[in-house]
């Protein structure tokens, strides 16, 4: 079969390989559809170790398709179903997958290959998060569950209530699902970003307002639309040291800020400490997902509630993956649907 290999940074090839053949407890899907993801592109620039581990590496992490084997002892799944499969799973012996923090686990293995003809689900993904789709998602919109997973994770964590005023900042994909995830739990949105066309996006997302992120006084503005006190939650989805700055300082008194988007290893915030404990700020980093959160993802796409055809803009083939990384990685980009 043909498969996308990564061997380092900007360096992926479509190879030959085998196909996979299942052992006990595991299942191979022929990839329907794999999705492009934003963890992809900061992977190809900069090489990713807690996502890819060992080099050469099999790439992608967004998958749905069709079981075509089952090995020895699988019992939920046959061949023939259609089926979406988390890129974890608990390993069911450390502390944290004890107390179903299965994104804290210590033997985190970020499952891989979705750029490829077929997938080898490993036998713990097999065992608690391998999903049957219903027949009116397809292959694109149920592999939407894993970065559906991260934005209701990071929803519910914040623990975000009906009425409450949420400010986003970022309007990129991992945006548009907070947003559709924040408005499912009743709460009004306000997304800021620099890119026109992507905050138009998040509006027909469900968001209620945008604001550009270059206009001279964002602070205001976001303060006037949260009642003139500021917002109850700031959720950070970009992952750089100054918008984690712009989260903390535009919270409320008493507000809670949402550390969603990752920053590199290394790297250090300036906080004010004096507005943490007299402002009572609430810090909160949200990272990956569980099984409970996966489950809500594809009962949530299943709904038809979430507005999928607003997160895929094209489809591309397996052959076109070097070029099309290649291509665009320097830039944040929509997600693209990969059809072997
Ligand atoms: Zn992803
Ligand atoms: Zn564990």
């Amino acid at each position: 079969m043909k498969a996308v290999m990564f061997f380092g940074p900007q360096e992926i090839k479509l190879v030959d390989v085998p196909v996979p053949v299942p052992g006990p407890g595991e299942i191979v899907v022929r990839i329907g559809a794999a999705l492009t993801c934003g963890t992809d592109f900061k992977a190809y620039r900069q090489g990713h170790r807690v996502l890819l581990g060992d080099l050469p590496a099999p790439f992608g992490h967004e998958l749905a398709g069709t079981i075509t084997a089952v090995g020895e002892g699988v019992e939920r799944f046959t061949p023939g179903m259609r089926v979406v499969a988390a890129n974890s799973a608990p390993c069911d012996r450390c502390f944290y997958c004890n107390r179903g923090q299965n994104q804290l686990c210590d033997h985190l293995k970020l499952h891989n290959g979705a750029y490829a003809e077929y997938n080898l689900v490993p036998a713990q993904i097999v065992k608690h998060n391998v999903y049957e789709l219903p027949s009116t998602l397809d292959f694109k919109e149920g592999a939407l569950a894993e970065p559906l997973a991260c934005a209701i994770h990071g929803a519910d964590v914040m623990r975000v209530g009906g009425g409450e005023k949420v400010i986003i900042i970022g309007a990129g994909t991992m945006s548009l699902l907070l947003v559709q995830a924040l408005v499912e739990r009743g709460a009004k949105v306000l997304v800021i970003g620099r890119n026109p066309e992507r905050l138009a996006q998040t509006r027909k997302a469900g968001a209620d307002h945008t604001v550009s992120g270059t206009d001279k006084d964002v602070a205001a503005s976001v303060k006037e639309w949260a009642d003139g006190v500021g917002p109850d939650c700031v959720f950070e989805a970009v992952g750089k040291t100054e918008t984690w700055q712009q989260a903390m300082a535009l919270a409320r008194k008493g507000g809670r800020v949402c550390l969603f988007g990752g920053c590199a290893m290394g790297t250090r915030v300036p906080v004010d400490a004096h507005r943490v404990h007299y402002e009572q700020l609430q810090l909160q980093g949200v990272f990956h997902h569980t099984p409970t959160y996966f489950s809500r993802a594809v009962e949530l796409l299943a709904t038809g509630r979430a507005k999928t055809e607003l997160l895929i803009s094209s489809s591309i083939s397996l052959a076109d993956v070097p070029a099309y990384f290649a291509r665009m990685h320097q830039q944040s980009n929509p997600k693209v649907a990969v059809i072997p």
